[in-house]
């Protein structure tokens, strides 16, 4: 939690403020039984009225002063912890923006999401409750027991006598509280899990009439974490009464003590109020202390766990020194390239070589598996390979800066992804300052105009969350309107025609051979018909080149290609 503390460095006069009003604060609280010991003994055992209206004034002004103190302060706790809490989680999502797709498979979507939303609550409730608690605890308590040793020296025995008690109370409690916090935290990863499953999936689970076990599924994630979570504070709860227990038998002994002494003169009544007053502040700091180490270990757990995603480096990252950019454009090149996903015993893809350039349509095509996708996403350098180089305009990529790297490319990746917001600013995400003209065009390309303007309010038409009230093509059509407006030196459509029926996919890409003429173009698909026009065809077979080749060099030589082809259609129409 310490490493997280320093973030709250921008809030450091607030916090300056606060300690500065705590501390007025725990004055007047400490100032208070003096005079009251004082009204006592001096006003009303000698029946002094004025003293005790003067007295009894002050005694007034002070609780005032108190109070507006403990209410700027907790104005000023307020910001300090909701400002740290932003900051946590805004460095949090930072962070995990720079994460490479290996990373964010290793934490899971649901546990990234605890992490930033109610870990991050975590710290931040403890974090409101130290500010609170750092000057008023300990100035109360040791302020407490110098004040009480003035009034009296011999009942401070009894204090003394209560304190053990207090803390073993307390540590039978947080040391098996402690433990099921971490527990907590862990079911609640798994909760949401399943939660996300279930709201994504909710096509899938209808369609299956898997409603039930889906529900079953929830209940048991929640009654787990449910019930760990009555555990825990069951136990806890066990700590307030008990304090509570402690202190007011403390009350009594110090009654009876006191009384004792009053009896036998050896103190004044107004001492033993003041030092009843100063034993309920000196335990109830106690308290509140104790009731900081119930929540401080909770909240470490939840540190840990939102520094070991900061703690992450990501392991694609930008050069040092990244190389100059030179004279190429549109050149790629593979050299010997394997990759393996972590974790997997094959590589997904191995010994890959082929070069590309401006103007060429290279195409790839093969089974299901084969490393299509793969292959393609090493170009945008969504991984990088363990061996080989994959070279753009003649440099590696990890030699060039992400961002200087992506803006060459337009990616229409194979699952189409779209976001919350209208048409045209779906194909604005290529380019943030693309006009409605080319917008509008990109559209016209991607066969996407029909649809576009059928949907009432045209470009400005609202996508629902996650694309919801547009089909499979249509989402496929706008995302390649959206790498179409950045009018990139390389374009990768992998699978992007797949949802398309044949004459919307034939009008596309006679379309696209217009606009990406200078460009390089990419294609993976799984159509023959797709393929066929194109410069060079890769075939992939079980993540190796099993021919490579124009159309007509591939039918004569590659016997995957072949089966490939006559499993879609008839020899007349190839010939
Ligand atoms: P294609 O696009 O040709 O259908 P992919 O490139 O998606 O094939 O997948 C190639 C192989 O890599 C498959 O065997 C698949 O199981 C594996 N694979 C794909 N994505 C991942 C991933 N994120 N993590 C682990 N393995 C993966
Ligand atoms: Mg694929």
């Amino acid at each position: 939690m310490l490493k997280l503390l320093r973030l709250i460095r921008p809030y450091r006069v607030s916090i300056a403020v606060i300690l500065v009003l705590a501390f007025l604060q725990s004055l007047s609280s400490l100032y208070l039984p003096t005079l009251m010991a004082d009204i006592v003994d001096e006003g009303i055992v000698k029946g002094d009225t004025d003293y005790i209206v003067r007295i009894g004034g002050i005694m007034l002004l002070v609780t005032i002063g108190g109070m507006i103190c403990a209410i700027i302060k907790s104005f000023f706790s307020a910001r300090v912890s909701i400002g740290f809490g932003k900051i946590i989680r805004g460095r949090v999502f930072e962070h995990v923006e720079n994460f490479s797709l290996n990373e964010f498979d290793t934490f899971g979507t649901a546990s990234l999401i605890t992490r930033t939303t109610n870990d991050t609550t975590q710290v931040q409730q403890v974090i409101t409750l130290i500010l609170s608690m750092l000057v008023t605890a300990p100035m109360m308590a040791i302020g407490g027991i110098i004040l009480a040793l003035q009034q009296d020296r011999v009942l401070v025995w009894v204090l003394v006598a209560a304190m053990p008690i207090v803390f073993v109370v307390f540590l039978l409690i947080i040391r098996r509280a402690v433990p099921l916090y971490q527990v907590m935290q862990v079911k609640l990863d798994a909760l949401n899990l399943v939660l996300d499953e279930d709201m994504t999936g909710v096509r899938v689970i209808r369609a299956f009439d898997r409603n039930a076990h889906e529900h079953r599924r929830f209940d048991s994630a929640n009654l787990d974490l449910t019930d760990t979570a009555i555990t825990v504070n069951r136990i806890v709860a066990f700590l307030m009464p008990a304090m509570m227990l402690t202190l007011n038998l403390t009350s009594v002994a110090i009654l009876w003590f006191g009384s004792i002494r009053v009896d036998r003169g050896d103190m004044q009544i107004g001492s033993l109020i003041a030092f009843l007053q100063y034993s309920v502040l000196i335990l109830f700091s106690m308290l509140m202390v104790a009731v900081l180490f119930v929540m401080i270990p909770r909240a470490e757990a939840s540190a840990k766990r939102i520094n070991e995603v900061l703690a992450v480096s990501p392991e694609i990252t930008d050069p040092v020194a990244p190389l100059p950019s030179g004279t190429e454009h549109g050149q790629i090149e593979f050299q010997n390239v394997t990759f393996s996903y972590p974790g997997a015993e094959e590589p997904a893809i191995s010994n890959i070589t082929f070069r590309t350039g401006p103007g060429e349509v290279t195409a790839i095509i093969g089974g299901t598996g084969s490393g299509k996708s793969t292959l393609v996403n090493l170009i945008p350098r969504f991984y990088d390979v363990d061996s080989g180089r994959v070279l753009v305009d003649g440099r590696d990529v990890r030699e060039m800066t992400q961002e200087e790297l992506r803006a060459k490319i337009g990616f229409v990746p194979q699952q189409a992804r779209l976001f919350t917001g209208s048409v045209a600013a779906n194909i604005r995400y290529g380019k943030g300052n693309a006009s409605l003209d080319e917008v509008r065009h990109a559209a016209e390309i991607a066969q996407a105009t029909d649809f576009i303007e059928a949907m009432g309010d045209g470009f400005e038409a609202t996508i629902s969350q996650g694309g919801v009230n547009v089909s499979g093509g249509q989402k496929q059509r706008l995302s390649i309107a959206r790498a179409l407006v950045r009018k990139p030196e390389i374009y990768v459509f992998d699978d992007s025609f797949s949802a398309l029926d044949f004459a919307t996919d034939a009008r596309l890409r006679a379309a696209l051979r217009g606009e990406t003429g200078d460009a390089t173009v990419l294609i993976v698909a799984q159509r023959v018909g797709t393929v066929m026009n194109a410069d060079r065809i890769i075939v992939l077979d079980e993540g190796r080149i099993a021919g490579i080749g124009t159309h007509r060099e591939l039918l004569e030589s590659s016997q995957v290609y072949q089966e490939i082809i006559s499993s879609q259609l008839s020899l007349e129409e190839i010939a």
